[in-house]
């Protein structure tokens, strides 16, 4: 087995505890989450597979694709799903001047009527974090799919992720075209053994 990086270094909920990590409430329950979105193949299809499997998720959208595809945003709204903030360019917070980066969060805004925000690649100054805190929910994640990997293979990732989830965790996968074979593999599976256990599925918030 490929060793590989399933949970963010602690280091990181050291020096930003105010983040949501992982949601303690004791409850056996899994939060799915999918980011970069709303692109039309894989957003669709990820739309009518959590259809079959009566499941919700949360996904964290770039305000450019809600603006080029808006019916496919309002498409997950109407099927009950969360959304979040991930900036409007999909910045990286820590190349970025933090007066720029609050910009795009806030043209994103404009879009995705949410109070979650999730850091494109995880990366946010605290500079950053410190003027969106007051307004947003900062969610993070428990468990890195790492379904863009190409070095991985789909049984890998469905693996790892099965090994590595907990009661609390937020699970995070991609809606985008270099995650698309892993992620159509390991969702619908994941899903599936996750329900056997008795693991609920709910909404980030
Ligand atoms: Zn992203």
């Amino acid at each position: 087995m490929k060793l590989r990086w399933m949970r963010a270094p602690g280091i990181f909920k050291i020096l930003f505890p105010d983040f949501i990590w992982r949601y303690n409430s004791g409850a056996k329950k899994v939060y799915l989450t999918f980011d970069d979105g709303p692109i039309p193949e894989s957003t669709l299809w990820t739309l009518n597979m959590l259809k079959e499997k009566s499941v919700k998720a949360t996904f964290f959208c770039v305000g450019e694709n809600v603006h080029k595809y808006p019916e496919l945003f309002q498409k997950i709204l109407s099927s009950g799903h969360a959304v979040g903030n991930h900036t409007y360019n999909h910045l990286k917070g820590w190349s970025v001047d933090t007066q720029l980066y609050l910009e795009n969060v806030i043209m994103a805004s404009d879009l995705i009527n949410s109070k979650l925000f999730r850091p494109p690649y995880g990366q946010i100054k605290r500079s950053q974090a410190k003027h969106l805190l007051p307004e947003y929910k900062i969610v993070m994640w428990d468990v890195l799919s790492g379904d863009y990997r190409k070095d991985i293979t789909p049984e890998e990732c469905l693996k790892d992720v099965l090994k590595t989830v907990r009661p609390g965790s937020i699970i995070l996968f991609h809606n985008h075209q270099k995650s698309e074979v892993n992620m159509r593999f390991t969702v619908p599976r994941l899903i599936d053994e996750l329900k056997l256990q008795g693991y609920e599925f709910d909404v980030c918030q």
